[in-house]
């Protein structure tokens, strides 16, 4: 029935809080910021999480700009941490964004995953993260061969939910809404978007976050994806 995949990158696949986790980790070291009052690197990192992920939600629901979150978010780290140190926001930030990419952590099962579906389907990524970045994230993981087209929200000119995001990735794979399955972890951006012209949805929701109108499918691993596919 499906003959297109259209998967979610951040989150669905590439595992980014143990990638995220790990960076701020090796930051909290190489800053040395123990010695500026920062308690542990747990401390940072769970910090840090809630942060970024909180200014991520806002930005896909276009309430601020990218150059936003990557100005502010460890300023507001340090913040939330009660510690004064604003000499080293910038750069934290600049090595933050140089070793994320290059982090290799997927979920479990994501790999078998991709090489159960690959040939029987045909895949592509729908992201609302940046095109450089996302090209380096998949390079690192070692995924990107799976891919037959990488729609970001740089060259759609749109970010998920916004229709226009789902109908221009549609295009660019000449794929009908019918043959064609969105699969993702953000009920908001993926499910709702892709909701919004019809296409058929499969809410990643480790969770078991309740739902108000359901996706086509509600999972809770990669793995039940084995069984639907
Ligand atoms: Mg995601």
């Amino acid at each position: 029935m499906y003959k297109h995949l259209f998967f979610d990158l951040d989150h669905t696949l590439w595992d980014f809080d143990r990638n995220s986790a790990e960076c701020i980790t090796e930051l909290f070291d190489t800053f040395r910021l123990a010695d500026v009052g920062i308690g542990s690197s747990d401390e940072f990192s769970r910090h840090f999480i809630a942060i970024n992920q909180q200014l991520w939600a806002d930005y896909d629901k276009n309430l601020i700009e990218h150059g936003y979150i990557r100005q502010h978010r460890f300023p507001m780290v340090f913040r939330a941490l009660g510690v004064d140190e604003s000499a080293v926001h910038a750069d934290l930030n600049t090595e933050y964004l140089r070793l994320l990419p290059r982090k290799t952590h997927l979920l479990e099962s994501a790999r078998e995953l991709l090489d159960s579906l690959s040939g029987r389907y045909t895949m592509h990524i729908i992201t609302n993260g940046f095109a450089e970045i996302q090209a380096l994230k998949m390079a690192s993981s070692n995924i990107a061969h799976y891919f037959t087209n990488i729609v970001t929200s740089e060259n759609a000119k749109a970010k998920k939910p916004d229709p226009l995001v789902f109908r221009y990735a549609l295009k660019l794979s000449d794929a009908n809404v019918s043959e064609s399955l969105m699969i993702g972890d953000n009920y908001e951006a993926d499910i709702m978007g892709a909701k919004s012209i019809d296409l058929d949805t499969v809410f990643y929701n480790p969770a078991r976050q309740p739902v108000s109108n359901p996706p086509t499918y509600n999972i809770g691993h990669l793995k039940e994806l084995m069984a639907i596919l």
